[in-house]
């Protein structure tokens, strides 16, 4: 085994390799960029090089600065972890010219794999079965809606070079087509640099159901049975199990040997997943299910599959890229009980998952499970990178005693300072329909009223909220000062104002505070008040901040991020209705839509389509309305 190893990644994944790598006595050298100079993976490793500024395409991109540091620090070999460099075949072969072993597949398989449709045009001459669909040999928009007719609506338009759901869009009906295409190919066009698409069949009830694979370098290749990723928001997954509930052993059976063919077809080493997506409008049938995709790497929801297995997949990677065989063969890879998985992320479910930065200012997350985390409190979440705080994973007997257990332990986190989806993931985790495995692609959006938390805070947050601040009073209060009782921002001697909903609430001081509630003050003043992992953030009424109005300012609508404004959707002028797309900017690589809070009158447009703004800005403004 080498001695050394350099993780070329960040966050989770660069600690949770180093875990691996420490274990079997691998020195480990960390890469960062600026926004990550205290991070945790730095602070794990046993060495650190500084790559450059914080974009990705300055520091974690740069492959040549990348190779400078491990030639720098004696690592034989290169993790990439997922995402970033782990998909780039030219970066594997720059591994391979300066004699450093990369962790994954040959360029070739990489390359294979990595345009949706050339892999799929791949894996029908091996004989596996692909989504329906054109694989866009002509560009030009009429023939692509020729296409999407001819296959028949509802249709998917990917970006063949796409990953991490950008570049898709779903289209109901021919009216919306060319709009979706010319949205779909400017995201792919920003992300990737390449906007060709192709368009497939949209499964009916879609599963997507992806198979972990294993090569060795001596012929031999595995499969480590399948992982439901069903569960998904934004084409994104957010909870993934494993094994995939209501699983026939045929279809299992099938799944597998399907995808240690793709695997051979493209001579595989090193881990891998095999992505279908299987019509289960009658449940899992052994002849519906289509290959969508390889990925060419170790996938995010890994942990399960080693929950299941017992296997340490990033032990088998190591091993792998050293030479050594498959540590097991298929006869000795076996199922035990389940495993669930659930992705943490700063983020906001109400606002159609729109990323969250800002400080963890709070941060606990659960005992007693595996939690794989690259973040500690006090750490930033930047516009910079995937904004996943945390994987938490259960594993136990059956389906329902994991989830009642990751349910369990999500209640025990506590986060505050950005807006996560914890208590989403709770709800989804205690859904009817996720513990009867009636699950499919859609059943975030079907079910999302259900899966919203609630955002009011109750009589017993506002009662520990009122109990926390007579304590901090009490606290802070001078002796001189005490007598004047306590009037400022809101506080009193009887009742504490709040704004909620836009309004300004009075609430009686509580004689006591209700158990199971933890209340703390953030940086900006407000309070968060946590119960069984909700957090609720309560804003005090400032008399200075609000002159003029009730409460807080709803007469316009500001960027929740800073980014890059690609399309103005509005006039000034123009009436809107709630809901109503204004504007589209682009964050993070994805496209997200500003949306109207409320039905109003547009008076001013603030920004023109192609300006680069900064959080905060403020992009349209409403005129007020007649009391
Ligand atoms: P990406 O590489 O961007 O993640 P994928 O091709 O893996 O894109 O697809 C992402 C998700 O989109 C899938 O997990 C599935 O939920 C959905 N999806 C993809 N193709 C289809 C299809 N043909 N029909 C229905 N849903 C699909």
């Amino acid at each position: 085994m080498f001695s050394a190893l350099l993780i070329a990644n960040r966050a989770e994944i660069a600690c949770r390799v180093m875990r691996t790598a420490r274990r079997l006595g691998v020195a480990t050298v960390a890469v960062y960029s600026d926004a990550d100079k205290d991070a945790a993976h730095v602070a794990m490793a046993d060495k650190a090089v500084r790559l450059g500024p914080a974009p990705a395409r300055e520091s974690y991109l740069r492959g040549d600065l990348i190779l400078e540091a491990a030639k720098a620090t004696g690592a034989q070999a290169i993790h990439p972890g997922y995402g970033f460099l782990s998909e780039n075949a030219e970066f594997a072969e720059g591994c391979a010219r300066a004699g450093v072993t990369f962790v994954g597949p040959p360029p070739g398989a990489i390359r294979a794999m990595g345009l949706k449709d050339r892999a799929k045009a791949l894996m029908t001459k091996a004989g596996v079965a692909v989504v329906p669909g054109y694989l866009g040999e002509d560009q030009s928009p009429k023939r692509l809606a020729q296409e999407a007719d001819k296959i028949g609506y509802p249709v998917l338009i990917k970006a063949v070079a796409g990953g991490g759901g950008k570049g898709m869009r779903k289209v109901e009906r021919a009216a919306d087509f060319a709009a979706a295409l010319d949205s779909a190919k400017r995201e792919a066009k920003s992300a990737f640099g390449d906007d060709n698409v192709l368009i497939e069949k949209y499964v009916a009830r879609p599963r997507h159901i992806e198979v972990q694979v294993f090569a060795d370098n001596h012929g031999n290749a595995v499969h480590l049975f399948e992982r439901d990723c069903s569960l998904q928001r934004r084409h994104q997954k957010v909870i993934e199990e494993a094994p995939a509930p209501g699983m026939p052993a045929e279809m299992r059976a099938a799944m597998g040997a399907a995808a240690v063919k793709a695997a051979l077809a493209v001579g595989y080493s090193g881990a891998g997943t095999v992505e279908f997506i299987a019509d289960a409008s009658q449940g899992l049938k052994p002849d519906r299910f289509w290959f969508m995709e390889m990925n060419t790497r170790l996938q995010v929801e890994h942990p399960v599959t080693e929950a299941i297995t017992g296997f340490d997949l990033v032990e088998w990677q190591l091993r792998v890229a050293d030479g050594e065989k498959l540590p097991a063969m298929q006869t000795d890879i076996r199922i035990h009980g389940h495993a669930i998985e659930a992705r943490l992320y700063a983020e906001d479910p109400a606002t159609g998952f729109l990323p969250s930065i800002g400080t963890l200012e709070r941060l606990r997350l659960p005992a007693g499970v595996r939690v794989d985390s690259g973040v500690r409190e006090g750490d930033a979440v930047t516009p910079y990178y995937d904004p996943m705080i945390a994987k938490v994973i259960a594993h136990d007997g059956s389906r329902k005693s994991a989830a009642a257990k990751l349910a369990g332990a999500l209640k025990q986190t506590q986060v505050a300072g950005l807006r996560t989806n914890n208590a989403f993931l709770i709800r989804a985790l205690q859904a009817p329909d996720f513990l009867a495995g009636e699950i499919d692609t859609g059943f975030i959006e079907r079910h999302l009223d259900a899966l919203l938390p609630a955002r009011e805070p109750d009589d017993d947050v506002l009662a520990a909220a009122t109990q926390f601040l007579a304590q901090e009073h009490k606290r802070s209060a001078d002796p001189w000062d005490a007598r004047d009782g306590f009037r400022l921002g809101g506080v009193s001697r009887q009742a504490i104002e709040f704004v909620i909903a836009d309004e300004r609430v009075a609430v009686p001081i509580a004689a006591g505070a209700p158990e199971g509630i933890d209340v703390m003050r953030l940086q900006n003043g407000d309070l968060a008040a946590m119960r069984d992992g909700e957090t609720f953030v309560l804003k005090l009424y400032d008399p200075m901040e609000s002159a003029g109005s009730h409460g807080v300012a709803s007469d316009r609508i500001a960027t929740p991020m800073p980014g890059k404004i690609v399309q103005i959707l509005v006039k000034e002028g123009e009436r809107v209705k709630k809901g109503q797309p204004l504007a589209v900017l682009e964050a993070m690589k994805m496209e997200h839509t500003l949306a109207a809070p409320a039905e109003a009158t547009v008076e001013a447009v603030q920004v023109v389509a192609g300006d680069q703004v900064a959080e905060g800005t403020v992009v349209v403004r409403f005129a007020k309305e007649a009391a």
